[in-house]
């Protein structure tokens, strides 16, 4: 297709989505606004895909966060953003803070562009100036809320551009629940894509040497160790690893299709799995945790692959003893709960229970769905109550009642538990940043455990010390006591060297 071919959108948008409702402006609102602009079919799959949970906006950051970083850390893929200015002021300002060095591209509108249909047109022109071969294998344009519930027809921009794949994708906060699943929403649509050109003929091969083994592909973000250690745990079955997803390059969507077995180590890449269904391959869900988590996806993954029974059984001899021996001697002993929107929160659940730790409570933001419905059932089994779609209400309301040694969880959890003098630290930065499968990841949350809790009388010894310090009336900097309430302005204009008005009132 060569641009001239670009057909020319609708007018769009309601005046009262025009005029900067956003996820302050009730879901319901937008999703009637997105229907009544011809989103109901885009609605509709996004709820079948993500289910909603209990409260009917995200609580995590905004969830188009999720496809940015997707589409950031791809090679020679171009990522733009159409939305609100003060979305698009967010959603940079956290791609910098988590070293994205990579430019974001933003169409801006105002009210009258977008109720006219401008805005479409000039996103198109933005494609169309940034789809340039030698630059990029792809541009992705992604809807904020506003402009999907203004019905802003991204499926109307052309398919390629001399080459250069055009991927729009819708991710309101209003439809998408968190951010981990915005993750798959782009993963999905180019999973799409690139299934739809490997069926019409050749494609390009990842790069690196040509692998004849069959692979598996791991679906979600990793610490970097652990596909090293998955792949070591793979060998004595003859499976190698595919690229994984969400993938760095376009090249290696071929890759990770071409797999004899996709895992859903991350249990929320619905649109991504479909993908892999469509092209045949089949998909194994939890992961390579602890030795009873390991032994059962050694077994699943053999299975899916026809590797015979000697072989998996290989595999397993090699890994387990292993593992069993690194837990052995790096036993945890204390109550810990769990809370995350991650994904990995019922694997770390897993592997925390299988070093000795009691953990009452996982919650995570995440879905319920049959790649995590095995790892619900372990841990059920250990007297653990899993929340899926937890709240943070429910996540704190958890930590009050269990009083655990250490609470891993998110920034406001950490820091309500922090107020209450217990140790706890953040997910992602903490336990995220360390492997989890395999002989490494069974040892890796015994030190952090151990260094925390070892502290724990320093945070009830903080808590008397700072004795209600910035809370109440004394948040804020410099804040030390009740405001002092100023005195109303006159009504009267008074006599300019009237002593009793204070200078700038
Ligand atoms: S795009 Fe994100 S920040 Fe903007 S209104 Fe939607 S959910 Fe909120």
């Amino acid at each position: 297709m060569t641009t001239s071919d670009i057909i020319t959108a609708p007018a769009v948008a309601t005046p009262e989505v025009a005029s900067g409702a956003g996820c302050h402006g009730g879901r319901e609102t937008m999703v009637e606004a997105a229907k009544a602009a011809g989103k109901s079919d885009m609605l509709a799959r996004l709820e079948a895909d993500y289910p909603r949970g209990p409260h009917d906006q995200p609580q995590s950051m905004c969830p188009a966060f999720g496809s940015l970083r997707v589409g950031l850390r791809m090679r020679r893929v171009a990522t733009i953003l159409s939305g609100s200015a003060c979305c698009v002021y967010g959603l940079t300002f956290t791609s910098h803070f988590y070293g994205a060095k990579r430019t974001v591209g933003y169409v801006p509108f105002n009210s009258e562009t977008l109720v006219r249909g401008q805005l479409y047109e000039d996103i198109r022109a933005a494609v169309i100036e940034t789809a340039k071969p030698d630059d990029y294998d792809a541009v992705v344009v992604i809807n904020l809320c506003v402009p999907t519930a203004s019905g802003v027809p991204l499926d109307l921009l052309p398919k390629q551009i001399d080459g250069v794949r055009i991927i729009g994708i819708d991710v309101p906060g209003f439809g998408v629940p968190t951010h981990a699943e915005a993750k798959d929403v782009l993963s999905g649509a180019m999973l799409r894509y690139a299934r739809l050109e490997a069926e019409e003929g050749p494609v390009q091969r990842p790069r690196g040497p040509n692998q004849d083994l069959p692979t598996v592909a791991l679906l979600g973000e990793m610490f970097p160790a652990d596909p090293v250690g998955v792949a070591a745990l793979l060998a004595p079955m003859g499976l190698g690893l595919a690229p994984q997803l969400p993938s760095r390059e376009w090249r290696d969507l071929y890759g990770a299709l071409d797999c004899a077995v996709a895992a859903a180590i991350h249990p929320f890449y619905t649109a991504s799995v479909r993908e892999f269904r469509a092209a045949g391959r089949p998909v194994v869900g939890s992961g390579p945790v602890g030795v009873e988590g390991t032994a059962t996806w050694l077994e699943e993954i053999g299975r899916a692959a026809n590797i015979s029974a000697a072989k998996i059984d290989e595999a397993k001899a090699r890994a387990l003893p292993a593992i069993q021996g690194v837990l052995a001697a790096n036993p945890i002993k204390a109550r810990v709960t769990v809370s995350g929107y991650e994904g990995s929160e019922l694997l770390v659940a897993r592997l925390l229970t299988e070093a000795g730790a009691e953990v009452p409570y996982v919650g995570t933001a995440c879905p319920r769905t049959e790649w995590n419905a095995a790892d619900q059932a372990w841990l059920e089994a250990r007297g653990t109550h899993v929340q899926f779609r937890a709240s943070l209400e429910q996540d704190v309301a958890a930590m009050i009642d269990a009083k655990p040694d250490l609470a891993l969880g998110t920034t406001p959890l950490v820091q309500k538990a922090k107020e209450l003098g217990r140790p706890a630290i953040y997910f992602t930065n903490m336990v995220s940043a360390r492997p989890l499968f395999g002989p490494a990841g069974a040892g890796a949350l015994a030190a952090i455990v151990a260094a925390q809790t070892r502290g724990a009388d320093r945070f009830s010894r903080m808590v008397s010390f700072f004795d209600k310090v910035g809370t109440g009336d004394s948040v804020g900097y410099g804040a030390t006591g009740a405001p002092v309430p100023r005195r109303k302005k006159p009504k009267a204009a008074r006599p300019v060297d009237d002593a009793n008005v204070p200078i700038g009132v």
